[in-house]
């Protein structure tokens, strides 16, 4: 199996919070996207097997929006020093710079970040 370089921490845990036991009814376990599991271990095995594919599986287009991780991006850019900024972003996200951007972008529109001034990157 090959890891990829460019998974974050923030990624795995995003992806975490997408599977969480949801209910268990005459012992069987249900997880929040909506696989079900007669036995504890299957649950555990499924969870492992998640990871394994973010892990794995090339994301070209990163990790998935979400409010969490724009406040991260957010967090990120106030603390880089100018010019430093989106590399420091795009390592975070395990994306490019550009890509980045992107982010960036999404935070000012959630209004986590300020508008941009001038020209200052
Ligand atoms: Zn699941």
């Amino acid at each position: 199996m090959t890891y990829r370089k460019n998974t974050t921490v923030a990624e795995v845990v995003t992806l975490m919070r997408r599977h969480k036991l949801a209910d268990v009814a005459d012992r069987v376990a249900m997880c929040s996207c909506g696989r079900w599991f007669k036995e504890p271990g299957q649950f555990s095995a499924h969870l492992i097997d998640e990871v394994q594919e973010q892990l794995t599986t090339p994301h070209p287009r990163g990790p998935a929006v979400t409010d969490e991780l724009l406040a991260e991006v957010a967090a990120i850019h106030r603390s880089a020093p100018e010019g430093d900024k989106m590399r420091k972003i795009a390592e975070f996200l395990g994306v490019s710079p550009s890509s980045a951007g992107t982010y960036v972008s999404r935070a000012r529109k959630s209004g986590l970040l300020e508008p941009r001034e001038s020209a200052a990157a």
